[in-house]
């Protein structure tokens, strides 16, 4: 299976299905992936498999690397929409994620005022008050949340250390509504076992952990490229939709990626 490891810590700018045109942010080591999870659906692949001998980039690297494309951007005429933490792994585990947040946002103010600032996270770090205050001032503070299901989370996202799923919502709450919930839809097999969370014994009990945290909006999205574990199928278009229709039902706004 072919995974995707991207350049650090500037990549693209891409065309995201999600966020329109992007310019990648990665935070993580150029040549390996660095995350708290370890998803059968990654696109990275396994952690395992990905191991990097480089270091993090520095806060100093991240903004020069990223003045210097906004630069080349700006001369060529063509700005970016989004600037998105993502990349080989968990943006939020560096250790100067706030004050990389506070450049990006300083040098976006000065080349592309109208772009969003978007950070991709697992939330496993937003109980660090640094990073939580840090997430508060992007535009776009997407935070996955698969399941409310421990077995699943165990099975599907593998948690590289402590996680529990309760207080995890229990922190999203605290975004008090400045938080887009992104949620990973698939049916098929992992190990001989279902992987699919689309029936309504996983989707109820995320609607109502969605219903307490309030979200701004909710992505709901599915496979798109390959993922290093075999037999795992994209959620269907009807799936996805009626998913989508009953978090409207609660009043917030969804957004179906297929
Ligand atoms: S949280 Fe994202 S980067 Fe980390 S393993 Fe899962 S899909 Fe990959």
């Amino acid at each position: 299976m072919s995974t995707i490891i991207y350049p650090s810590p500037i990549f693209g700018p891409v065309h995201s299905r999600r966020l329109g045109i992007s310019l990648g942010i990665n935070l993580l080591p150029a040549d390996g992936k660095v995350c708290s999870f370890d998803c059968i659906y990654c696109e990275c692949g396994f952690n395992k498999d990905h191991r990097p001998r480089l270091p993090f980039p520095t806060r100093e690297e991240v903004a020069k690397a990223l003045e210097e494309k906004l630069r080349e951007m700006a001369d060529d005429g063509q700005l970016p929409d989004v600037l998105t933490f993502a990349g080989n792994g968990e943006p939020t585990c560096h250790p100067h994620f706030a004050e990389i947040i506070g450049d990006t946002i300083r040098l976006r103010n000065q080349y592309c005022p109208k772009a969003k600032v978007s950070v991709l996270s697992n939330s496993t770090f937003i109980h660090r008050q640094q990073v939580h205050d840090a997430l508060m001032l992007v535009d776009n503070n997407i935070l996955k949340l698969d399941t409310v299901d421990p077995i699943y989370i165990n099975k599907v996202d593998r948690p590289t250390g402590h996680y529990d799923v309760n207080s995890i919502i229990s922190r999203m709450k605290e975004f008090h509504g400045h938080v887009i919930i992104q949620t990973m839809f698939m049916r098929g097999c992992s190990d001989g076992e279902s992987i699919d969370n689309t029936g309504d014994a996983f989707v109820a009990p995320w609607l109502e952990a969605i219903r307490q945290i309030a979200p701004q909006q909710v992505m709901v999205y599915t496979i798109d490229r390959e993922t290093p574990t075999e037999g795992l199928l994209k959620a269907t278009h009807e799936q996805l939709d009626a998913i989508k229709a009953r978090v409207e039902a609660l009043g917030i706004p969804c957004q179906a990626s297929y």
